[in-house]
């Protein structure tokens, strides 16, 4: 069901584009489409917005493939969790990877990166609050896990992720993975959802992931 008085995507469209502009002129708005139906995406994408992110690797598959038709230079990233069973998939259709957070996960990747041909960009997702129920790689663990993605499997690592506690005041946990990347020679930090971007992008973020800010809330997940 369509919520009531949606606010039209467009309207905040604009606005949040011009305050991210303002604070960080070459950062990366991916405005988060996840159970959002295409006929809400298609005013985003006629408006100009191109880089657009998914948290499922099967719903992304019904959705997009019709919109690159429509739609040329769609960037598609995928923020979500992702299991070595859609590694195939994921790599077909996405052009970056903000999820990336265990050994098998990135020898899957090798694997197909080589069988396609393809090399997208990585991200390591951090765990930075140390949550049991959050996907990520321990922060104690980031060193090894990055030599041994990058330079051991030579994966094209690029970034880091993270997703701060949702209790937390978000700040540090932005900073110190901002310290982390800058560290290790690496360029991309995607942080910073609806509620924090603009703490994010103070504090070093390239990419921003906005859902519900834009498309206002999301749909239950079937
Ligand atoms: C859903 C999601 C977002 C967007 O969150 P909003 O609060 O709706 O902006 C960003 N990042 C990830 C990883 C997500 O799953």
């Amino acid at each position: 069901m369509n919520p009531p008085n949606r606010i039209p995507a467009t309207h905040c469209y604009t606005a949040i584009h011009s305050r991210i502009h303002a604070l960080s002129p070459h950062a990366t708005l991916i405005a988060v489409s996840k159970t959002q139906p295409a006929e809400y995406i298609t005013p985003l994408l006629e408006a100009g917005q191109r880089h657009f992110g998914e948290n499922r690797v099967q719903e992304a598959e019904s959705k997009w493939p019709a919109l690159r038709a429509r739609f040329a230079g769609i960037t598609l990233h995928l923020i979500g969790p992702l299991q070595t069973n859609k590694v195939k998939q994921a790599v077909a259709l996405f052009d970056a990877i903000h999820s990336l957070d265990r050994e098998s996960l990135a020898q899957a990747l090798r694997k197909e990166y080589a069988l396609q041909n393809r090399q997208l960009p990585l991200f390591i997702q951090v765990n930075t609050g140390e949550e049991p129920q959050k996907a990520g790689i321990a922060p104690a663990a980031l060193d090894d896990f990055y030599h041994y993605a990058a330079e051991e499997l030579g994966l094209p690592v690029t970034g880091l992720m993270c997703i701060p506690p949702a209790e937390e005041n978000p700040a540090p946990h932005f900073a110190w993975l901002a310290h982390q990347a800058a560290r290790l020679g690496l360029a991309h930090l995607s942080m910073g959802m609806s509620g924090d971007y603009e703490t994010a992008l103070r504090l070093g973020a390239t990419h921003v992931r906005i859902g519900t800010a834009l498309f206002g809330e999301r749909r239950a997940v079937a």
